[in-house]
């Protein structure tokens, strides 16, 4: 068995593994499963298509990220774009989101929305995701897109979610600030402008990984095996690598598997997550739509969103990405029949009427939302604090076991390394 020592070993080269590289400059090695860097931020390229792992915008709440992502692109076209998007609901596009923008309803609707969101029962402590739902929106918001829509997407039942399951990224709105929006019509949410590479996401992270040092990236090669007490990690080829830190971006429930420890395990049972069937469509000629990306609670439809790259790259050929959720026991996921489906419902709503599939891709995304769960999200807190011990660090939307942007994942990374 070869032998490999190192400081700082990183598991994945993620966005999270990447930057966390970049901002050490030295001492690391970087270990990725797959023939390629990137992780859930690649970029597929087919048929003149540009296709990400579905849709990735980079949307910045901070400067310094927005900064660095900018120097770190100078050498590329972005594309700034104020987001447009919309619910499809009942045959019609009315703005996201819904709750905001309930005036845009029949009448009947937008009576039933604005009569149960006036006489909502609010609550000092919420039980769920979905009983801060109604405390805060009513009934009708709740039942006719809040519900519908979260279940699609997170496929489980709202219940067994954590009330600040969506943290940031769920659009609150008072009484107040609804009533506003009806005459004001400004719509704001945590996503108002976003920034897209004219090559897709992944020239980001290529130039992150092109910043690193290229014989401290190990591709085709994967972690099967950590010993954390003696500081020891295995890799499929029999490598023995020793390091002083770990740091894990792969998802954590494929990281408690490769701990092989009792304790680790129980934790791994109490883990909970969707996973995506992403199709990615490329067709003939453009449609009618403009919009950036469109949601769909309706039962009816198969998928819970639908994006138009081809409107945010300004390009001339109808090009999509379309997401569909599951839970993370669902095993036999018909792909060829999601297909199918999601041709007819796109043909059905107008978005592809007269027009041919040329070509696609398909992704399943697994896992792709953690279910944020009060207790089982304590006990991630808790085991993260043991292996802080041990000199593990676990990071990232999977690593860390949260529900953050490509930033927060970055800003993550970043303060890991500046700090140990
Ligand atoms: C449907 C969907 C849409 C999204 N859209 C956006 C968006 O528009 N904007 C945004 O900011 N964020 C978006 N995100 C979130 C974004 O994808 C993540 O925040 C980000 O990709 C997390 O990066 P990461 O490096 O932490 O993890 P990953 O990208 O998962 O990287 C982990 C890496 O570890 C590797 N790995 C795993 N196990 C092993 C092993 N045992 N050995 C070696 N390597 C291993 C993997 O191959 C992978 O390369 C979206 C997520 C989903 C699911």
């Amino acid at each position: 068995m070869k032998e490999v020592n190192t400081k700082y070993l990183i598991i994945g080269a993620g966005i999270s593994g990447l930057m966390f590289a970049n901002v050490k400059k030295d001492n690391y090695l970087i270990i990725e499963k797959e023939s390629e860097i990137g992780g859930y931020c690649r970029t597929i390229y087919k048929d003149g298509f540009i296709w990400d792992y579905a849709g990735h915008f980079f949307h910045f709440k901070t400067e310094e990220m927005k900064q660095f992502f900018k120097d770190n692109m100078k050498n590329e076209k972005l594309i700034e774009q104020d987001k447009n998007t919309k619910i499809y609901y009942k045959g019609n596009l009315i703005d996201y989101p819904f709750q905001t923008n309930i005036h845009q309803l029949e009448k009947q609707e937008f009576i039933d929305c604005l009569y149960d969101l006036y006489n909502k029962v609010e609550k000092e402590n919420y039980d769920s995701f979905l009983d801060m739902l109604y405390g805060k929106f009513g009934k009708s918001i709740v039942e006719k897109f809040l519900k519908p829509y979260n279940e699609k997407l997170y496929a489980c039942d709202l219940n067994c979610l954590d009330k600040e399951a969506m943290g940031r990224f769920f659009p609150y709105a008072n009484i107040n600030q609804i009533i506003n929006n009806m005459k004001e019509g400004t719509n704001n949410s945590y996503n108002n402008k976003f920034l897209y590479p004219e090559n897709g996401a992944m020239s980001f992270l290529n130039n992150l990984y092109n910043n690193l040092d290229k014989e401290k990236i190990k591709l085709n090669t994967e972690i099967v095996s950590v010993d954390y007490e003696h500081k020891i990690a295995v890799t499929n080829n029999d490598e023995i690598i020793k390091y002083e830190y770990l740091i894990n971006t792969s998802p954590l429930n494929k990281f408690l598997e490769i701990t092989h420890s009792a304790e680790d395990k129980k934790l791994l049972d109490r883990l909970s997550y969707n996973k995506v069937l992403v199709f990615n469509l490329g067709f003939e000629k453009k449609s009618q739509f403009d919009e950036h990306w469109i949601y769909f609670p309706e039962k009816e439809i198969n998928f819970y969103r639908v994006g138009f790259y081809d409107n945010i790259l300004n390009s001339d050929r109808l090009s999509m990405y379309i997401e569909i959720g599951y839970n993370k026991n669902d095993k036999n996921i018909d792909v060829e029949e999601q297909l199918k489906l999601t041709i007819e419902n796109l043909e059905k709503i107008g978005i592809a009427k007269d027009n041919k599939l040329i070509s696609y891709s398909t992704i399943l995304m697994d896992p792709a939302y953690v279910h944020i769960q009060g207790e089982t999200n304590e006990e991630v807190d808790g085991w993260k604090k043991e292996m802080k011990e041990q000199n593990v660090y676990s990071i990232g939307r999977y690593g860390g076991w949260t529900y953050c942007s490509m930033e927060d994942a970055m800003i993550a990374a970043k303060k890991l390394a500046e700090t140990i």
